[in-house]
């Protein structure tokens, strides 16, 4: 093991290329480096490949979930319901609004929002407005407006329940697909099953701009008014603005908007990225297999689940703990120990990601308990994610599971 004392494996790494340092040094050269031609070219780009009629590039996953939430008119009086194992963006998204972020559990086999848990809250804190035709908090009087699932991990949500949900209940479906660029349910991508969905180009993704989101939906109304809102509700754009006659002219703003744009220095490394994330994507899941494979017969570490018709992305390879017979905080503490022996041995993991309800500000605004969202507490506490990227050796792999035994025995 003497070669592996310097040896470093990261949780993740992007996959860049002389295509990424080209561009971006055309874009410096060209002298526009704010928003414009290659934001569109990478918009068509991403479009193409998630079969969507409308993209549009904004500066993060985050302001991506905000704008899609303002553009359903989502604000102070209103709730929208979201699972929490979940990273916090999801959640404080919606508080940005003035809106109330109503946490759901997860299923504790695909980490994903359960739509029972969902039906639930709906059952015991909702009635029904006979002639609004909307669901109505008992106490807050607060009107139910949306779901927002998450496509955790990369694995799409249970979307033809939630999608039945949303019907029944007159509610919209805002999807964030931070982690689920290209998951699919069946051949149909997950975003065809919502209004408006959102991915992120975060490092820790598939592919990355640095920083930076999209949103992508099939209605044209929405595509234009988030089109404008990312843009201070402009009605020109910069680059027609100083492509056509009288552009000295500033355009009209009629409402308040923001400048949540992606920057083209960003987009020329969003183009090449998105040009090899379907080899990108057979990569990570061919990662992921070996994984599978490494890890059978670990009984105490359960492998993520695919759901038959599922297409999972392995945004992360994120496994649970469970030591039976043991408190899950004890259990915790034995997680975590592991987690430390890899890491001196120069490997690199996380939990899975975070419970919100657990989290300060959710805690102290909304007094959750720890074991009101079991799943999530359990997953909070129990969850790791290997070290996953493109180009991962099979030797690296063999490595961490080998390490990963070790830790278990000597922790
Ligand atoms: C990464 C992530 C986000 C936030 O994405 P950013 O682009 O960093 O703003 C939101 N939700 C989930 C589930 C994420 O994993």
């Amino acid at each position: 093991m003497e070669e592996y004392g310097k040896r470093i494996i990261p949780l993740t790494r992007p996959y860049f290329g002389q295509e990424e340092y080209q561009n971006v040094e055309q874009v410096l050269k060209s002298g526009w480096v704010a928003q414009g031609l290659r934001v569109a070219e990478f918009e068509q780009l991403i479009a193409a490949h998630e079969e969507s009629s409308y993209a549009i590039a904004v500066s993060s996953c985050t302001t991506a979930l905000h704008l899609a939430l303002l553009a359903h008119g989502i604000g102070p009086g209103m709730d929208v319901i979201a699972p929490s194992f979940t990273f916090v963006a999801t959640a404080n998204a919606i508080e940005y609004t003035g809106a109330t972020a109503v946490l759901a559990d997860i299923r504790p086999n695909t980490f994903n929002i359960d739509p029972d848990s969902i039906r639930a809250i709906i059952h015991k804190c909702y009635h029904w407005d006979q002639k609004r035709e909307i669901l109505v908090h008992n106490e807050t009087r607060n009107q139910l407006k949306a779901l927002m699932p998450v496509h955790q991990f990369g694995l799409c949500a249970d979307m033809p329940e939630i999608m039945n949900l949303a019907e029944k209940y007159h509610l919209a479906v805002i999807e964030d697909a931070a982690c689920a660029l290209g998951a699919r349910i069946e051949g149909v991508h997950q975003g065809k099953f919502g209004n408006i969905r959102c991915v992120s180009f975060h490092p820790r993704k598939c592919i990355t701009t640095g920083e930076g989101g999209m949103l992508l939906t099939d209605s044209e109304e929405f595509g234009k008014k988030l089109k404008a809102l990312r843009s201070h509700c402009a009605t020109q754009s910069e680059v027609s603005r100083h492509t056509k006659h009288m552009g000295f002219l500033m355009p009209e703003y009629p409402e308040v908007g923001y400048n949540y744009r992606m920057s083209d220095i960003q987009a020329a490394v969003g183009c090449a990225q998105a040009k090899k994330l379907d080899d990108i994507l057979e990569k990570r899941k061919k990662a992921a297999k070996n994984y599978d494979e490494l890890l059978t017969g670990f009984g105490w570490l359960k492998i993520p689940v695919v759901p038959e018709g599922y297409h999972h992305t392995y945004q992360s390879y994120v496994c649970m703990m469970d030591f039976s017979g043991l408190s899950i905080e004890k259990m915790n503490e034995k997680r975590n120990r592991i987690m430390t022996f890899l890491e001196e041995r120069g490997i690199q993991t996380r939990q899975g990601t975070h419970a919100v309800h657990m989290l300060g500000y959710y805690k102290g605004k909304y007094g959750y308990k720890d074991e009101d969202l079991i799943h999530s507490y359990r997953a909070d506490r129990l969850s790791i994610a290997l070290p996953l990227y493109a180009d991962i050796s099979l030797e690296d792999q063999k490595y961490v599971v080998e390490m990963l035994a070790e830790g278990n025995r000597k922790s």
